[in-house]
C-alpha cells in the first residue's frame, strides 16, 4: 500500500453500500483522496500498484456503460486484476439465484465485488453473504454511492465548496438511485437541496428527507447554483407517470429559457445516459462552458480509485486482524 497523509485517516467501513450512514468527514476523506487520482490520471504514467495482487470482480446484473468501464479502469490503474461479469454471459441466465452466484464468486476469494442489481436492497443482502468488500454500483432505485461522490467532486472542484450551495435535482426523482444518494450526500455536506419534478415522480418520503419540493421548473431553478438533470427511468416504471414525452419536455426539460432562472454561473449536470430532447435540450447539454457532464465522467474514475483504495486498506487490516 502507498504511504501518504491518508495513512492516518480511517474509512471505518468494510463495504460501500450507500451514502446514508457515511459521515461528512468520511465523504471529505474520499473526495480528498479522489483529488490525488484526478491529478494522477492526467499524467502520462497513470498506473499504481496499490491493488497489486488484489482481485476485483465487476458483477453487473443490469446494463451499464460508464459505471462498469469506470470501475474497470479504476481497478486496473491501481494495479489490480479486474474481471467483468455480466448477466448475458453468466449462470444467472440459467436460473442461478443472486445468493448462489455470490457464494460461487466468494469461493474464488476475490477482494472486492462491485455489484449492480435492478432490485433495491439486493447489494446489501449480497454483502452479508461474502467475505470480501462490496461496492454498490447501483441497486434499483435505492443508492448509487459512487455517482453521488463523483458529482460532489465535480461540484467541489468547480465551486470550491458544497456547503451552502443550492442544488436543484430535476426529473424522475421517484425511480432514481442517483437522486437518493445525492440527497444524502448534499444534506450531510450542508448544501440546500431542492427536487423539481411532476407530482407523480416525487417519492412520498421527499419532505422527510429534509429537501424542498417544487413542481415547477421556473420556481425550482430560481437562483440555484447547480442544476442536476435526471433521466426518466422507464425501465422502472409500471404505468403512466406523465401524458407524453413532448409534454414532459415542455414542462420539465432543461432548455435555455428555464435555465435563465438559475444563477448566471449555474452548473449543469447529468449522470448519463442522457436522453436529448426528453429531460435536456441538446444545445444546453453541449454547452461546455456551463455543462460539467464530461467532467463528471472523468471524476468517476478518480472517485472509484479512491473507494477501491480505502476499502483495500481495510482489507489489509482485516487480514492483519486489527479491524
Ligand atoms: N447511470 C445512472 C444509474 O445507473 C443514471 C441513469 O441510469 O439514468 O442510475
Amino acid at each position: 500500500m502507498s504511504d501518504t497523509a491518508s495513512d492516518v485517516l480511517d474509512f471505518p467501513h468494510r463495504h460501500l453500500l450507500g451514502i446514508e450512514g457515511i459521515s461528512s468527514a468520511e465523504i471529505t476523506l474520499l473526495l480528498d483522496r479522489s483529488e490525488i487520482y484526478v491529478e494522477q490520471n492526467r499524467q502520462a504514467d497513470m498506473k499504481k500498484s496499490i491493488l497489486r495482487g488484489r482481485t476485483i470482480i465487476n458483477l453487473f446484473f443490469e446494463a451499464s456503460t460508464r459505471t462498469r468501464t469506470s470501475f474497470e479502469l479504476a481497478g486496473k490503474r491501481l494495479g489490480g486484476d479486474v474481471i467483468n461479469m455480466s448477466v448475458a454471459t453468466s449462470a444467472i441466465k440459467k436460473g442461478e439465484t443472486l445468493i448462489d452466484t455470490a457464494m460461487t464468486l466468494n469461493a474464488m476469494h476475490p477482494h472486492v465485488l462491485v455489484v449492480r442489481h435492478p432490485d433495491s436492497g439486493a447489494v446489501n443482502l449480497l454483502s452479508e453473504k461474502v467475505n470480501c468488500a462490496v461496492i454498490n454500483a447501483g441497486d434499483g432505485s435505492h443508492e448509487h454511492p459512487t455517482q453521488a461522490l463523483l458529482d460532489a467532486l465535480t461540484i467541489r472542484r468547480r465551486k470550491g465548496r458544497l456547503s451552502g450551495l443550492v442544488v436543484a435535482i430535476c426529473g424522475d426523482i421517484l425511480h432514481s438511485r442517483v437522486a437518493r444518494s445525492n440527497i444524502h450526500l448534499l444534506n450531510t455536506m450542508g448544501a440546500r437541496v431542492r427536487v423539481v419534478a411532476p407530482k407523480t415522480l416525487v417519492p412520498a418520503v421527499a419532505e422527510r428527507l429534509g429537501i424542498e419540493v417544487f413542481h415547477d421548473m421556473n420556481a425550482g431553478l430560481a437562483d440555484c447554483d447547480i442544476v442536476m438533470m435526471l433521466r426518466l427511468q422507464s425501465e422502472r416504471m409500471h404505468g403512466n407517470f406523465f401524458p407524453s414525452i413532448r409534454e414532459y419536455f415542455h414542462f420539465f426539460g432543461l432548455d435555455y429559457e428555464k435555465l435563465g432562472n438559475a444563477k448566471e454561473d449555474a452548473l449543469i449536470m447529468h449522470p448519463g445516459p442522457m436522453n436529448r430532447g426528453v429531460e435536456i435540450d441538446s444545445e444546453v447539454a453541449d454547452d461546455y462552458g456551463r455543462s460539467a457532464i464530461r467532467e463528471q465522467v472523468e471524476m468517476g474514475v478518480a472517485v472509484r480509485m479512491a473507494c477501491l483504495e480505502l476499502l483495500a486498506r481495510n482489507l489489509s487490516k482485516i487480514e492483519l486482524g486489527n479491524l
